[in-house]
């Protein structure tokens, strides 16, 4: 793997650390004084396309990271948990199974943690473990470093304890874990993403009924590259705004007598937005119908393999974002604006908004050109610099030792 990114890669954009298997098997081996019985590694993920669909019960697309959460396991049968992560500053943290409580652990550690509750609650006999972990996924990116921890819990616990689960259930039991034990309130497709993607793929994710469709998305083969830049801000503002942009929905679906805005066809969109008096509420509906439309013509281009073309898809997507639903902010139309004006095929914001990352699809040949040409863009305006991760589709979940 570590050869194939090296040939993609595109100059500024970070790389996640080969080889992490071996220095996280030696970590376990010196914390806890025996090998391991296994390693297994989950990624995070970047959203294609599909934001604020989700809750509306309409469609998402994101694809697995070559970032990776790695984690060494062995099985106890004295209900200790010991957990320890190599990026964290600290001692190894010690629970035991039958003292888990939700929203009682306010540490890293309640990830892992949550999983075994959930698998306990569910009447699954996790007995204890030894685990140590690293990961590359970066923080705070919006790239879902949480959902790569769960995950890659899940898929140890469910491969040692002999539990029988399928990849979608194991999404299932990670996402009840960040929302009951942890406490936050993330819909599926983080941990879908990270359970079941698949290398050269994104994945398409009805939040309906959550079935997933494997769509080919071959970057490199097509001599094409996505950069995920991380704008290095969170605005304030967007604490209310998911609550609001919300409500604005759920009230748009009532006054347009559909169960969710995934039930009002594209086709429909123009008569329904003549009907609603409210001009907010009108945003927000045609940015949620056109959004799952946009994820529909993203999937016949790349099913026709023509990956080029989603480009100004994904531009009419952020503007979008940026004009109807209002969750963009100065420093992420700087990177998408500064993009497409240096020759990407196109961009927009990518997760929850008011600040961290943006999607750029640009050929490998211009990436350093464009990368070069948004970090000028932010030392201009006075802005930090930002963060550029190269988003290589890549597979879910796996073994690795
Ligand atoms: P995101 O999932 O978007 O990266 P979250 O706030 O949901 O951001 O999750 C980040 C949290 O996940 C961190 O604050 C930390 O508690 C935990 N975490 C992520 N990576 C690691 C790691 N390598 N070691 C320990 N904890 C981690
Ligand atoms: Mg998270």
């Amino acid at each position: 793997m570590g050869a194939q990114q090296a040939d993609q890669s595109a100059g500024q954009a970070e790389q996640p650390a080969a080889g992490p298997e071996q220095q996280v098997r030696d970590g376990f081996e010196k914390l806890y004084g025996a090998a391991p019985e296994g390693v297994w590694a989950a990624p995070g993920r970047v959203n294609l396309i599909g934001e604020y669909t989700d809750f509306n019960e309409g469609f998402v697309m994101p694809l697995a990271l070559p970032h990776t959460a790695v984690a060494a396991f062995s099985r106890r049968d004295d209900g200790v948990l010991r957990l320890h992560s190599a990026d964290i500053e600290g001692p190894v943290v010690e629970l035991h199974v039958d003292e888990l409580a939700p929203l009682t652990n306010t540490s890293w550690a309640a990830y892992p943690a949550g999983v075994v509750w959930v698998l306990r609650e569910a009447g699954h006999a996790v007995t204890g473990a030894d685990i140590h972990l690293a990961s590359t996924v970066p923080t705070g990116a919006g790239l879902s470093s949480s959902a790569a921890l769960e995950v890659v819990t899940a898929l140890a616990l469910n491969d040692l304890f002999e539990l029988g689960l399928t990849r979608p259930e194991l999404a299932r039991i990670s996402q009840r874990a960040e929302n009951d034990f942890v406490g936050v309130p993330c819909g599926i497709m983080d941990q879908t993403a990270s359970a079941c993607a698949t290398e050269g793929h994104a994945l398409h994710l009805d939040c309906r009924d959550l079935s997933i469709r494997q769509i080919p998305f071959d970057l490199p083969a097509q001599g094409l590259q996505l950069l995920v830049v991380d704008s290095r801000v969170k605005h304030a503002l967007g604490d209310g705004a998911y609550a609001e942009r919300r409500e604005g929905c759920e009230e748009g679906a009532r006054q347009l007598g559909v169960p969710f805005l995934r039930d009002l066809p594209y086709e429909d969109l123009d008569a329904a937005l003549a009907r609603l008096s409210d001009e907010r509420v009108r945003r927000y509906v045609r940015h949620v119908v056109s959004d799952d439309h946009r994820v529909d013509e993203v999937i016949a281009l790349l099913d026709a393999g023509d990956v080029r073309a989603i480009g100004p898809v994904l531009t009419a997507g952020h503007t979008s974002l940026r004009d109807d639903l209002r969750i963009s902010c100065p420093e992420l139309d700087l990177v998408v604006a500064t993009a497409n004006e240096a020759g990407a095929l196109g961009a927009r914001m990518t997760g929850g908004g008011f600040g961290g990352s943006a999607v750029v699809l640009v050929e490998t040949a211009d990436a350093d050109t464009v990368t070069k040409a948004v970090e000028e863009a932010f030392a201009a305006a006075g802005y930090t610099a930002p963060r550029v991760f190269l988003a290589v589709p890549s597979e879910g979940a796996r073994r690795v030792v």
